[in-house]
C-alpha cells in the first residue's frame, strides 16, 4: 500500500475492541489505543492529573498518590455532568497525543493501516477524521458478562453500558461491523476480511489522515 489509511475502531464497552485491534496489529497495522493514551494523560504530575484533582478533590487519589480509577469511574458514570467535566480535561490531551503519534508516523514514511481504538468515537463526533470506521459489537448480555468477569458489580456494569450511545446505532453508522458473538478465531476471520477491504480502499478526501 502506498499511503496511510486511518481506521477508527469503536464499539461498546467490553465488546471486544482491544481483542479485534490485536488482530489488526498482527496483520501489520499500527494500533493506537486512546484508552491507553487517556490513562497516561492522568498519570501523576501531568496537567490533566492536576486538573482532575482540582475538579474532583483529593478523594479520587489512592494512598500512593495515583488516581483511583475505579472510584473516579463510579463518580463519572453516575452523573453525566461529572463525566463531561472529566472528558473536557482528558480529551484534549488524548487528541494531542494521538495527533502527535500520527505526525511521527507520517514523518517516518509509514504506509499502511493505522487503527485508532476510540470507545467514544461517535459520541465525540470524530468519525469524519477516518478513512473508515469499524464497529465491534456484541449482545448487551455479553458486555455485562465480560464486565462482571472483570470484577464489576451488576450496577457498575449497567452504569458503564448506559453511559454510551446504543451499540445498534453505532453499528448502523459503521463502514465495517465485526459481530463478536463468536469464538476468538471467528472474530479474527472477520477482522482479516475487514483488513483486506481497508487495504483496497480508494484514496478519499476530507479527513486528517491525508
Ligand atoms: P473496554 O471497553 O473495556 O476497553 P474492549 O471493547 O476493548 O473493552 P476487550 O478487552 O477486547 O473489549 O474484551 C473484553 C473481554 O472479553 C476480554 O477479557 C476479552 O478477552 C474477552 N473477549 C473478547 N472477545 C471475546 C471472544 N470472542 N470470545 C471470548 N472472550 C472474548
Amino acid at each position: 500500500m502506498d499511503r496511510l489509511i486511518q481506521a477508527g475502531l469503536t464499539g461498546g464497552i467490553a465488546s471486544g475492541k482491544t481483542t479485534a485491534a490485536a488482530t489488526l496489529a498482527a496483520l501489520g497495522a499500527h494500533v493506537m489505543d486512546t484508552d491507553e493514551l487517556a490513562r497516561r494523560a492522568l498519570d501523576p504530575g501531568t496537567p490533566a492529573f492536576e486538573a482532575a484533582v482540582r475538579a474532583f478533590g483529593r478523594e479520587i487519589l489512592k494512598a500512593d498518590g495515583t488516581i483511583d480509577r475505579e472510584r473516579l469511574g463510579d463518580i463519572v458514570f453516575a452523573d453525566a455532568r461529572q463525566r463531561q467535566r472529566l472528558n473536557d480535561i482528558v480529551h484534549p490531551e488524548v487528541r494531542a497525543a494521538w495527533q502527535g503519534e500520527l505526525i511521527e508516523l507520517k514523518r517516518a514514511g509509514w504506509r499502511g493501516v493505522v487503527a485508532v481504538v476510540i470507545p467514544l468515537l461517535y459520541e465525540v463526533g470524530v468519525q469524519d477524521w477516518f478513512d473508515a470506521v469499524i464497529v465491534v459489537g456484541c449482545a448487551e448480555a455479553t458486555q455485562r458478562q465480560r464486565l462482571r468477569a472483570r470484577g464489576l458489580t451488576e450496577a457498575q456494569a449497567g452504569a458503564r453500558i448506559a453511559a454510551q450511545s446504543p451499540l445498534a446505532a453505532k453499528m448502523e453508522r459503521a463502514d465495517f461491523v465485526a459481530w463478536n458473538e463468536c469464538p476468538l478465531a471467528v472474530l479474527e476471520q472477520q477482522m482479516t476480511r475487514i483488513w483486506k477491504r481497508l487495504e483496497s480502499l480508494p484514496p478519499a478526501g476530507g479527513n486528517i489522515s491525508k
